[in-house]
């Protein structure tokens, strides 16, 4: 079947229901993604702090691993998945599985306002010093707070060990060509990576900018309209 263009499926979230990527249920989401050829981003590291505690009782640290996925891309070879949260904070795990799945993306959602700077800026920089600075992808996933989204870009501009190129391939690029976004597409129709629904639990705990100039980016969008 033909690629089925401008659709994606995000943001699953076995882990907050206790299931690995093997369980019949995100098997099954992964088959179907693959015969429709959509891009497919998943939920891999971080939740609320507690989250087992909280309104994900099922939610488990140990479906962290993002080696979980490797027997999931194996059996689905044509499968576009993107590791959302690049994994963190297994870097390890995250970087084995892009060594030997040259076909995985991740973003950089949530832990790129979320975490403290110097934490971000260290995790960011392993990726991209292993060579996988082609596949990381921009990302907020900013729930609630505008200036969270701020933040986040302000968190990929003040990394100094990055070129201008490799935060243009962060910023656009390299989505651009995960999502086979024809080259002529205006980049605000990348508010799918800046939006997603409130989640009143969680609380941005990065540096936060003030005034941040956005640059050559476009202008953040209004998250929930
Ligand atoms: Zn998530």
């Amino acid at each position: 079947m033909d690629s089925v263009a401008g659709l994606f499926l995000r943001e699953l979230m076995f882990q907050y229901r206790g299931l690995g990527p093997s369980d019949s249920v995100p098997e099954a989401c992964y088959a179907l993604a693959e015969r429709l050829d959509l891009p497919v981003g998943v939920h891999v590291g971080l939740g609320p702090p507690g989250a087992a505690y909280l309104a994900t009782p099922r939610y488990r640290a140990s479906l962290s691993n993002p080696l979980l996925l490797e027997e999931t891309l194996i059996r689905h070879p044509k499968l576009r998945l993107y590791v959302m949260h690049a994994g963190w904070p297994m870097l390890d795990e995250m970087l084995a599985l892009l060594y030997g799945h040259p076909q995985v993306y991740v973003d950089l959602g949530v832990i790129s306002w979320i975490l403290p700077r110097k934490e971000f800026h260290r995790y960011l920089r392993r990726l991209v010093e292993a060579g996988f600075g082609l596949r990381v992808m921009f990302g907020s996933d900013q729930m609630l707070w505008p200036q969270g989204l701020r933040i986040a870009i302000q968190a990929v501009e003040t990394a100094d060990f990055l070129t201008p190129a490799q935060k243009r391939d962060i910023f656009y690029n390299n989505a651009a060509r995960f999502l086979r976004i024809p080259r002529h597409t205006n980049p605000l129709a990348f508010t799918w990576l800046l939006c997603q629904r409130p989640n009143p639990r969680m609380q941005p705990t990065g540096r936060r900018g003030r005034g941040i100039p956005l640059g050559r980016h476009p202008p953040s969008p209004r998250c929930g309209t």
